[in-house]
């Protein structure tokens, strides 16, 4: 095979795996890893700063029923808030949320002032499905730190 017919190929197969298989792999976290209570997370949390060496960080966990995806998000400096939706209360999803913490994902800005407002959206969102979420999605399902 000649390396453009391989960087087809690659490319092909890594968007198919970002916009099908993540999402699988993702319903698959969420399935097959049984519901916590909140103060088992809170253990989970615990040990996951310590694992990504970001224990000077605040991470607070949030059940909220009024949302459909789980997420994370920077509150304001050192705090940040993880909202665990419905049936979305598990180790697997806890895990990927803090490594989307930890790698600085929540902590990213897109905002080019110099570059007009679709440039942004669509760094944002090439960043979010062929970096962010296949990195986390992994983590949580491995371990391996990518
Ligand atoms: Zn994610």
């Amino acid at each position: 095979m000649n390396i453009k017919g391989f960087c087809k190929d690659f490319v092909i197969t890594y968007t198919l795996f970002c916009f099908f298989g993540v999402p699988v792999l993702n319903r698959i976290a969420i399935n097959v890893s049984p519901k916590k209570y909140k103060e088992q997370l809170e253990v989970v949390l615990s040990s996951e700063k310590k694992k990504w060496n970001i224990e000077d960080k605040i991470i607070e966990i949030s059940f909220n029923d009024s949302i459909r995806n789980s997420g994370s998000g920077k509150i304001k400096d050192n705090n940040y808030l993880i909202r665990l939706a419905r049936g979305q209360r598990n180790e697997r999803l806890l895990k990927h949320e803090v490594s989307h913490i930890a790698k600085g994902h929540c902590d990213r800005y897109y905002l080019d002032v110099k570059a007009n407002k679709i440039y942004n959206l669509g760094i944002r969102f090439l960043d979010y499905n062929f970096v962010m979420e296949p990195a986390a999605t992994i983590y949580s399902l491995t371990g391996l730190k990518l």
